[in-house]
């Protein structure tokens, strides 16, 4: 589900946020992205199928070809997506999750894990916080991405609750070995994240060109088929005119927007 509000505003800023991370600002370039991360791991996590794809489909591709292995973590099975009386939920769930694999090849994404939580009731439970740990304990992300959970007033819930908790794995319970018990017993080790880029922010300051992935970018949106089959045209001609506009901050085409947070 799309955000509502400008999610591509904002400026460059740069905060401490305690004693373990601090936000770093770079310029408005592709040198956030240097070749040093250039094949590591990557964990992506979105709330519903196609959040992912929307605010970040285009740099998955470019990480994807630059050779970083991507894991698509899907929160909520999107099972109430959709206005037709004749949809059922538990039909929609399983729908989405073959776009959901289908868009997933077009990104490039390796592995797609789907933690099936009902769509508009993702909770910040011990559930949740345990399966995002895990996740990111077995495939050992130098980055991860996901969606801001900053956005005060009307906001989806489910955005919120995947951003906050995937930020919270990130530090301190993935990186503790005490958070999990359970994780030492089956051998799990500690895994500490170097850096989270989140799209959708509202104060993003990391900007990445994607003018070259950007087809793949809608070609990967346009497998959602229950979402975007009805008004496609009007849906891409949204997107190329969103990125056009973040695309003027690098000189380029499209660009999309982060906020980016290194982790110490
Ligand atoms: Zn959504």
């Amino acid at each position: 589900m799309e955000q509502t509000q400008g999610q591509e505003q904002g400026g460059t800023t740069a905060s401490k946020q305690g004693a373990d991370t601090q936000t770093q600002a770079y310029p408005n370039t592709d040198a956030a992205d240097d070749m040093s991360r250039s094949t590591t791991p990557v964990l992506v996590v979105t709330p519903h199928p196609d959040d992912a794809e929307t605010g970040a489909g285009g740099t998955i591709v470019k990480w994807a070809k630059q050779g970083r292995k991507i894991v698509l973590v899907v929160c909520t099975n999107g099972d109430k997506g959709s206005s037709d009386p004749e949809m059922t939920s538990p039909k929609l769930a399983a729908i989405r999750e073959v776009e959901q694999r289908e868009a997933a090849k077009v990104l490039g994404v390796s592995e797609v894990v789907f933690l099936r939580h009902p769509d508009q009731r993702l909770s910040d439970t011990y559930e949740l916080r345990e399966q995002i740990s895990r996740q990111i304990k077995i495939h050992t992300p130098h980055t991860v991405l996901t969606i801001d959970p900053n956005r005060p007033y009307i906001r989806h819930e489910d955005h919120y609750v995947c951003g906050r908790v995937t930020l919270n794995c990130v530090f301190p319970y993935a990186r503790d070995r005490m958070a999990f018990p359970e994780h030492n017993e089956e051998g799990l080790q500690p895994h500490k994240v170097r850096e989270v880029y989140m799209w959708g922010s509202l104060d993003p300051d990391t900007f990445l060109d994607v003018t070259d992935t950007f087809g793949a970018k809608l070609d990967a949106l346009s497998r959602h088929r229950s979402q975007v089959g009805q008004g496609w045209e009007q849906r891409e001609a949204r997107s190329r005119a969103r990125y056009e506009e973040v695309g003027k901050r690098l000189g380029v085409t499209y660009a999309e927007a982060f906020k980016r947070i290194e982790v110490f």
